[in-house]
């Protein structure tokens, strides 16, 4: 029987898992499926975790994630379309769900499907070998309930390890003697630490942004961020300022590239991640960095010079959790044989055509739409439900602008659902003053939490 490994039961991994048990449902035969998750759940880095540096087993921690981290985009911009919100929740929800309430809805399209037999959990995958004789693929890993290491063979893999969990760590003069302390985002995990703190956040991006609004939030008494290209440029609040480059430290001060010099407490390194796949051989390691169009990868899944291997999720992303299974059920088709590949000159030059595409791109909302098409180019492909990728992009127009207005507030705001219609409802509780971010605390019904404030 044909074999196919999975390795990571993230997002990604779950889309195929997903994928596969959808085609069976409609009475296809489907092949072997074992997917590899290193950790003892799935959810990828929706499962939270206050661990950093090593996990239980001595592999590194995977998730990046922190307390109280909502979504940053608009929970109607990642829905999938074979698994609404509305029919998660039974109710209408706020736009910007806390990771918890992400991670409950991720789940229960797997529950539903019944496809968790197919994870073996505690198991990190640690090499990854093309046979061109037989034209498979040895994968061999390391099964920590058992402690033992074991070799399998399989026709096709699909790699879904994610790619922000590697990070990547600039190094500034004076950091070894700076006194406060120094640490990537990767290692960030409760604001609380900051507070009353003056915190430096290295970066101009999502993390830069997001980080430093939690520390906001719960109580820095100073905010500074600093870029290396573009400011992010928001209305920040009074205790906040932005600054360009950092240059140096020493045991209490940063100086930037425009002369100024402030005391820090702490300093975030913002600085994003790195794809790294140690577990492939050199032949089949994916190299790229974070972009929206990876050169190497036909349809941004099929890597061209073995198609029997599939990387999903590798992109920069806008679109996540529907883009994923866009992906997967591509890559499936492809296992399947209903879809059927070009010669590999044809692949590479499919591909060279979006990733010039992508360097023509300089707003947001070009990139909004350029992640959009390629979603349904994939989409067209399969019988993944289509949506109305159209108002997802309008979603994100609406995003933007709100973030512009104002940074500290455009979590509360709502938007409608590309595949239900279902309009969102305001959460009972601002994202500034909402402390709580549990599950049971974000769906108690607006009435229950008035009755508790009185
Ligand atoms: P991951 O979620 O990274 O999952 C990969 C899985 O592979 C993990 O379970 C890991 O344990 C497993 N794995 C890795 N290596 C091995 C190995 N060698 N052997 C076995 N298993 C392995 N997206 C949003 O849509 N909204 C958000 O608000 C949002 N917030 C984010 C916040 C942070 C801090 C970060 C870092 C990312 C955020 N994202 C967000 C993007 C996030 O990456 C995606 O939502 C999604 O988790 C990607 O799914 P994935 O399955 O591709 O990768
Ligand atoms: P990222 O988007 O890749 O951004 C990396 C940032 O680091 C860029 O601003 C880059 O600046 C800067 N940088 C890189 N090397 C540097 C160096 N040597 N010196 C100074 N700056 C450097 O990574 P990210 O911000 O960590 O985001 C990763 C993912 O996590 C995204 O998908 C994001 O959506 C997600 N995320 C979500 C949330 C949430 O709220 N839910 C929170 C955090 C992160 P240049 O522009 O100069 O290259």
């Amino acid at each position: 029987m044909t074999r196919v490994a999975i390795i990571g039961a993230g997002p990604s991994g779950m889309a195929q898992l997903r994928a596969f048990q959808s085609a069976q449902a409609k009475g296809i035969a489907i092949p072997e499926i074992v997917c590899f998750e290193k950790q003892s759940d799935w959810g990828g880095q929706w499962n939270y975790t206050w661990r950093t540096g090593t996990d239980k087993n001595g592999e590194a921690v995977h998730s990046s994630m922190y307390r109280y981290l909502w979504s940053n985009g608009p929970k109607e911009a990642l829905e999938f379309a074979d698994y609404s919100f509305d029919e998660h929740f039974g109710k209408p929800i706020g736009s910007y769900p806390p990771r918890e309430v992400l991670w409950d809805y991720i789940k229960g399209r797997v529950e539903k499907a019944d496809v968790r037999q197919y994870v073996r959990f505690n198991t990190a995958v640690r090499h990854i070998e093309f046979d061109e004789q037989t034209q498979q693929f040895t994968v061999t890993v390391h099964d920590y309930d058992q402690d033992a290491l074991y070799s399998e063979v399989f026709d096709y893999v699909v790699v879904a390890s994610g790619h922000f969990s590697t990070p990547k760590v600039p190094e500034y003069k004076g950091f070894e003697g700076f006194g406060g302390r120094v640490l990537h985002a990767h290692d960030f995990r409760d604001a609380l630490e900051f507070q009353d703190k003056t915190v430096l956040v290295v970066g101009s991006s999502y993390s830069a942004e997001d980080i430093g609004s939690q520390c906001y939030k719960y109580g820095a008494k100073q905010i500074i961020s600093c870029y290396r290209t573009a400011p992010m440029g928001f209305k920040w609040p009074k205790n906040w300022s932005e600054r360009p480059a950092l240059l140096r430290v020493d045991q209490s001060h940063a100086y930037f590239a425009d002369g100024s010099s402030a005391q820090v407490d702490a300093i975030i390194l913002c600085t994003g991640y790195l794809h790294y796949f140690p577990f492939m051989q050199e032949a089949l390691r994916l190299k790229t960095d974070n972009r929206l169009y990876p050169l190497g990868l036909y349809k941004g899944v099929v890597f061209e010079n073995n198609p029997k291997l599939f990387y999903l999720g590798m992109q920069d992303q806008w679109y996540t959790f529907n883009m994923f299974d866009a992906q997967a059920w591509y890559a499936r088709d492809v296992i399947l044989g209903q879809i059927q590949l070009p010669a590999l000159a044809e692949m590479q030059a499919h591909t060279q055509q979006w990733h010039d595409e992508e360097k023509t791109l300089t707003e947001a909302g070009q990139m909004y739409k350029f992640q959009g098409d390629y979603i349904l180019e994939l989409i067209e492909a399969t019988d993944y439900p289509t949506f109305d990728i159209e108002a997802m992009r309008l979603i994100f127009l609406e995003w933007k602008k709100h973030k512009k207005e104002n940074i500290m507030t455009f979590r509360d705001h709502i938007y409608r659902s590309a595949i239900t219609g279902t309009m969102a409802v305001p959460h009972h509780t601002t994202w500034l003053e909402a402390l709580d971010d549990s599950l049971e605390t974000y769906l108690t019904e607006p009435e229950v939490v008035q009755k508790k404030v009185v």
